[in-house]
């Protein structure tokens, strides 16, 4: 269905573009991550239980994408509602990495990072909690670009934890990821999260300053666990900057370590309620052994959700429980405050942060069997996630293997523009 429908909005477009007419996305083929809802289409989070859902409306970054004349050509593999960083907890099974398929494209936008890396389209739409736009990018050697927190609406993203969740593209070009944010950001009367600022034209202000003040984290680049490749590779841009004139500097960021729990308590907690709604009544997947409410619930959820989407759900409800709220929920509120205002202060001194995107390059399917390393991966995306600031995952080069490595740039929030003028300079 998806096919005809993009053929059928591709001739309209052509006649679009005799008139005259055509928005800015003209004929631009754009694949769209299993979590954002497109009226009439299959919606399905990658999870069993939303079995057969179909959206009943369009969320807003789909809709404005349309509006431009973008042609949505499909739907996208991912993890588990958005929940992993190797999209191995689909219920559709893992996508695989272009380069080698025996290893993951990452995740959890893991299908669109691939889609685009394999030509299958020109950009993908993706979503970023805690890095899922931008490590998989990284593993396929493409551009991932997570705005600031509210930049984009969130209307018609499947929600897995709000107070993080960032829709975003995977492009070939940081020319492209500019001329995408601009179509999709803005404010919108549908999601009163969403920022209020007027959107810049970005794709018009790609020319970067000449000199700009960077700072990078000592910490992760000497992080034990860092692949020596992909230091070494850190260490050569480290070096080109300096040799573009710009000031390049080793900060002090503290709280490496408080990262991954911090990120792992908000967001389980977040996603427990989120995930509430999913009852077998309102949504796809029932289990059709129930014999009474109670059952119906508990089989209906139990059948549908994977083990790592109930792992989540179940830490999430203990990290909010009665005797445990203060000790996991507040101090983790507590700790992403400070970490928030460390990476505030860091951006005002500098106009950047660099550090890689992820520790590894694409490591095997089934490599990861414990959950704990898989989350451990994380370290260096969530970040600029748990300070709400946005953040973009270039590639740079690739290992001895042939596998892509990314650099990550982060900026002060609503630094959008300047963000991608420098980082188109990257690539
Ligand atoms: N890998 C992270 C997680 O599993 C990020 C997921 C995301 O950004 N959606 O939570």
């Amino acid at each position: 269905m998806w096919p005809d429908e993009a053929r059928a909005q591709a001739g309209a477009v052509d006649a679009k573009l005799a008139a005259g007419t055509a928005g800015q996305l003209a004929g631009m083929v754009i694949g769209i991550k299993d979590v954002l809802a497109y009226a009439g289409h299959s919606l399905q989070s990658s999870s069993r239980m939303l079995d057969g859902f179909k959206s009943l409306y369009t969320g807003t970054a789909v809709q404005r994408l349309l509006d431009a004349d973008a042609i949505i050509i499909g739907r996208q593999n991912c993890d588990e509602f958005a929940m992993g960083g190797s999209n191995e907890t689909s219920y559709f099974g893992p996508a695989r990495n272009a380069i080698d398929p025996n290893r993951v494209p990452g995740g959890s936008s893991g299908g669109s990072a691939v889609a685009v890396q394999a030509d299958m389209c020109l950009a993908s739409i993706g979503s970023d909690t805690g890095g899922s736009v931008r490590q998989p990018a990284a593993f396929c050697g493409v551009i991932g670009f997570k705005p600031t927190y509210s930049r984009i609406s969130r209307y018609g993203l499947v929600a897995f934890a709000s107070s993080f969740d960032q829709i975003g593209p995977i492009t070939r070009s940081v020319a492209d990821a500019a001329l995408l944010t601009e179509v999709m950001a803005g404010p919108d009367g549908m999601d009163s999260t969403a920022s209020q600022r007027e959107v810049p034209a970005y794709s018009q202000q790609l020319t970067p300053a000449p000199h700009y003040r960077i700072g990078y984290i000592a910490d992760a680049v000497n992080n034990e666990g860092l692949n020596p490749e992909i230091k070494a590779a850190m260490e050569t841009q480290l070096d080109v900057l300096r040799g573009q004139g710009h000031v390049v500097e080793a900060v002090d960021f503290p709280y490496l370590d408080f990262m991954i729990p911090t990120y792992y308590i908000l967001t389980t907690a977040e996603a427990s309620s989120n995930l509430g709604r999913f009852d077998g009544v309102k949504y796809g997947y029932r289990a059709p052994d129930a014999t009474d409410l109670e059952s119906m619930y508990k089989k209906s959820r139990a059948q549908g959700f994977g083990p790592e989407v109930q792992r989540r759900i179940l830490l999430g409800t203990f990290v909010l429980s009665a005797s445990y709220y203060d000790a996991y929920y507040t101090k983790a509120q507590r700790v992403r405050r400070l970490i928030k205002e460390k990476t505030d202060e860091l951006l005002r001194q500098y106009d950047f942060l660099v550090l890689p995107t992820t520790p590894t390059t694409a490591f095997n399917i089934g490599e990861k069997q414990d959950p704990v390393s898989m989350y451990l991966a994380d370290i260096f995306t969530v970040q600029a996630s748990l300070a709400g600031v946005p953040a973009i995952s270039v590639p740079v080069g690739e290992d001895a293997a042939g596998l892509p490595i990314g650099l990550q740039v982060m900026a002060g929030a609503f630094r959008e523009a300047d963000l991608l003028a420098f980082a188109s300079t990257i690539t």
